[in-house]
């Protein structure tokens, strides 16, 4: 592997939520909670770089360890960009003046919904409207980066999207991103589920709504794709490019092959319970870059990088195809796609979800 263009560190993975659609929740007896080690974090600068990204984020509230800014300095002094993903309770004016001054790339704060009753039902802990004036508050300051709002679509709150779109104009967000609830513990949470093999046609009527009210509110929107695919030859944790370091020091390829258990990760997986052995490259105390660059890394994005080469040589045969007379692009296209055998992805993908596109 190259140097990672995108570093994720898991600041902690303690957090003073209860969400109901967080694998913390159903699995709490087996939960570690931790705080990352600063020797661990400084393990990790010498591989930022000027366009190398550290988003502090894994499984918990990164704003609950005390060496934070520290660590935000510290990428930023290497030259690097910075960024964190947080559930806004703890947000206060403060800490919205540290974000300024400490020049972060983008900021993430997740909802749950657009009304109080269902948002603190799905979520208990921080209230939405003290998350709401929190982010306005931030929203207002003078240098402040951009603000996303990361919702996470659910059978219980995906009729609020529209209202989540005009709610984080209303506090002066940037950016909507309504992505999937993609880690699934077990059946309880597969209930809340709404992407699938089939055609759904309530959630794209929701999500037309939406895009309509994010070009009438002028703010810009991302939605994850609903649907499995079977050609997707790289996930969208892209461990080509990206690693993430845990809370205990170790280095993996993305948040779901490292869950902060004891004992295997369990994965419910279109409605059956799988569990996967806990996975890492190896830990930073090691040495970041001969682990990343060691056998286990190679190992893992190797699969990844012939899924990637399949669809290049693939990519040949199309255009062949295309020169063939008669056949029109889209016939060509749909024959290639179906010619693509995917090499397999690495062990650890199985029962992942973003595999799928998701
Ligand atoms: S497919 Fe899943 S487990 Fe594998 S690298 Fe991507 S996100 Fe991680």
């Amino acid at each position: 592997m190259t140097l990672p263009d995108i570093i994720q560190v898991e600041v902690t993975t303690a957090c003073q939520a209860g969400c109901t659609f967080c694998p913390r929740t159903p699995l709490r007896d087996g939960w570690i909670s931790k705080h990352i080690e600063w020797s661990d974090f400084a393990g990790v600068l010498p591989l930022v770089k000027k366009g190398t990204l550290v988003h502090l984020q894994g499984w918990g509230e990164p704003l609950l360890h005390p060496h934070l800014w520290d660590m935000a300095a510290a990428v930023r002094q290497q030259k690097g960009s910075v960024s964190l993903t947080t559930n806004g309770g703890l947000l206060d004016e403060a800490v919205a003046r540290e974000i300024c001054r400490t020049g972060f790339k983008f900021i993430a704060v997740s909802l749950a919904g657009a009304t109080a009753s269902l948002h603190d039902k799905l979520r208990p802990g921080p209230g939405l409207d003290v998350i709401c004036a929190n982010i306005e508050q931030l929203s207002r300051m003078k240098g402040r980066p951009p603000v996303h709002i990361a919702f996470q679509m659910m059978k219980p709150n995906l009729e609020q999207l529209p209202g989540v779109v005009s709610l984080a104009a209303s506090i002066g967000a940037d950016r909507v991103i309504a992505s999937n609830l993609d880690c699934i513990a077990g059946p309880e949470m597969d209930r809340l589920r709404v992407f699938g093999q089939e055609r759904n046609q309530f959630a794209e009527d929701v999500i037309a709504e939406a895009m309509h009210m994010a070009r009438e509110k002028k703010i810009a929107i991302d939605i994850y794709p609903l649907r499995l695919r079977q050609d997707v030859p790289v996930c969208e944790a892209d461990p080509l490019h990206t690693v993430f370091v845990t809370s205990g020091g170790e280095i993996a390829p993305c948040v779901y092959t490292r869950l902060p258990l004891q004992g295997d990760i369990p994965r419910y997986f279109e409605g059956r319970q799988e569990s996967i052995p806990p996975f890492s490259y190896g830990r930073v105390g090691d040495g970041f870059e001969y682990v990343i660059k060691g056998k286990k890394a190679r190992e893992f994005t190797g699969a990844f990088e012939r899924r990637n080469e399949a669809v290049v040589a693939g990519g040949a045969r199309g255009f062949a195809l295309l020169a063939m007379p008669g056949l029109r692009n889209i016939q060509a296209a749909d024959i290639v796609r179906k010619q693509i055998q995917l090499p397999a992805a690495p062990e650890q993908c199985r029962f992942c979800y973003k595999l799928f596109g998701i």
